[in-house]
């Protein structure tokens, strides 16, 4: 039998040991999702949202617990944890109160009697998640399909296995008041070494209709090729740089200390953290004095794992190599977890490393736009497209933020999911949407009905 072993990244000491399913495991769990898909799709709307509503309910009841679970599992602060079960259970309450309006049918004039759009299950959908927000990332994309009628199989991170059957079971527990079906939400454990395989047997499977994953751009494009070629749906979530550029007539103060929140949020462990701090020089000095201040007052947690932490240490030595000033930070910090002192590097030009690769950690880049064309170009020369934030006055940084491409646009505020509006990417940052109405609608069969 293969086990996973989950550890404790502010110490590197294990925490438990878990038994994978085998093949046999895998069937079993494929055939009661499937089962249940057929049940829950023919359930009345009102009843899937209460579902959602109890799940909500018990993330409220058991926050502490669910919270202490994540920082121990990954590393991240118990306030940011807490704050993480919140907003899940907020996502809960949002997809019940909103999901009858995002999937009620769409009249459309034609020349027939009554034509309109109808928002129909597709049957079970498959997501594979990565372990920096182990609850969001999974509540994000579960009250989406579950509200559908969708049924969910979930290949959670390994790092993060206790998450995963936590999450199971709450959604069995809130499944019990309603009278839902059983294996509606399944968790597979995987050891790593079957990761492709069981991840390919399942894609291929004929009861699985469509899949999403957020994480890396590797995993990304070995799941979406499998999907590709069994003609089956994908949502990709992968990575991002995001820019966060200040031109020369923002509130400097505001934006510095928003930065630093911005980019060190979940240790930096954040596809949407901003990563290229893109700056005008006129502002550049102060903004980088003021930055400095603000990471002083940073409480250091762990980096996920040790091969992460190294991965991120590496982009820092190169950058430096390559000409890059650090002005703090830099090493990991010996002892035991998987530390890395909070970075700041200045004099970063496009080329370099921490530039063109996404830096998944506590390190913040500073690169200087001459003007506002400058500043465009720089935003825009990376391959990601996830989230632009741009700060200047509000009619200004709107235009300039136009020119940026992104899937998403906050103007004098930090990029920030929020279950009220859709989030995804463009170019290698993946493509679909999750939350709000796109995000329900994803997985769904958007049927043409016509009535002569
Ligand atoms: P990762 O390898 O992409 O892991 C994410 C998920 O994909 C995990 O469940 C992982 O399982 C699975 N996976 C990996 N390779 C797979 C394959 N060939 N087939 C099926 N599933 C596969 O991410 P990571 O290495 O843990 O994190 C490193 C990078 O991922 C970061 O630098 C960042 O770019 C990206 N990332 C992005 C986000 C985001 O929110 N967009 C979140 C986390 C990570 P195994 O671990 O068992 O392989």
């Amino acid at each position: 039998m293969r086990v996973v072993v989950t550890r404790n990244p502010a110490t590197g000491e294990e925490l438990a040991t878990y038994d994978a399913h085998d093949e046999a495991g895998v069937e079993a769990a494929l055939a009661a999702v499937h089962a249940a898909s057929q049940v829950w799709g023919a359930t009345p709307l009102d009843d899937r949202l209460g579902l959602l509503r109890g799940v909500g309910k018990r993330l409220s009841e058991r926050r502490e617990e669910y919270a202490a679970l994540i920082t121990a599992e990954m590393g991240k602060p118990l306030a940011e944890a807490l704050g993480e079960v919140d907003k899940c259970a907020w996502n809960c309450e949002v997809v019940a109160d909103l999901a009858t309006g995002w999937l009620a049918d769409h009249e459309i004039e034609s020349s027939a009697s009554r034509s309109w759009l109808s928002y129909e299950p597709v049957g079970v959908v498959f997501a594979v998640m990565p372990w920096n927000f182990p609850f969001w990332q999974v509540l994000r994309f579960a009250c989406a399909a579950l509200a559908a009628g969708n049924a969910a199989l979930l290949k959670h991170s390994p790092d993060v296995t206790g998450c995963a059957l936590a999450i199971e079971d709450l959604f069995a527990d809130a499944g019990q008041d309603v009278g839902c079906p059983t294996g509606l939400f399944r968790s597979l454990v995987v050891a790593a070494e079957d990761v492709p395989a069981v991840s390919r047997r399942v894609v291929e499977d004929p009861r699985v209709a469509a899949v999403t994953l957020t994480g890396s751009e590797r995993a990304g494009s070995a799941i979406a090729s499998i999907a590709g070629a069994a003609i089956k749906k994908s949502v990709l979530e992968l990575g991002g740089s995001d820019p966060f550029v200040v031109l020369a007539d923002a509130d400097v103060p505001l934006a510095a200390a928003t930065a630093v929140k911005a980019r060190f949020t979940n240790t930096g462990q954040s596809c949407v953290c901003a990563k290229r701090f893109i700056v005008h020089e006129d502002v550049a000095d102060e903004f980088v004095e003021r930055f400095v201040d603000h990471m002083a007052l940073l409480e250091i947690s762990p980096m996920a794992r040790e091969d992460l932490r190294d991965a991120v240490v590496r982009q820092v030595e190169e950058s430096v190599a390559q000409g890059a000033r650090l002005v703090t930070g830099g090493k990991a910090i010996d002892g035991p977890g998987w530390y890395v002192e909070p970075t700041l590097l200045t004099d970063v030009e496009p080329g370099m490393t921490a530039f063109v690769e996404e830096t998944f950690g506590p390190v913040a880049t500073v690169t200087r736009a001459r003007d506002d064309d400058h500043a465009v170009e720089l935003a825009n020369a990376t391959t990601f497209g996830l989230g632009a934030s741009v700060w200047g006055s509000s009619e200004h940084a709107l235009a300039v933020g136009r020119r940026v491409r992104s899937g998403a646009l906050f103007v004098n505020a930090m990029v920030a999911s929020d279950p009220r509006l859709p989030f995804g990417g463009i170019g290698r940052s993946g493509y679909g949407r999750e939350l709000s109405a796109e995000g329900v609608r994803e997985f769904t069969n958007v049927r043409t009905m016509v009535v002569s």
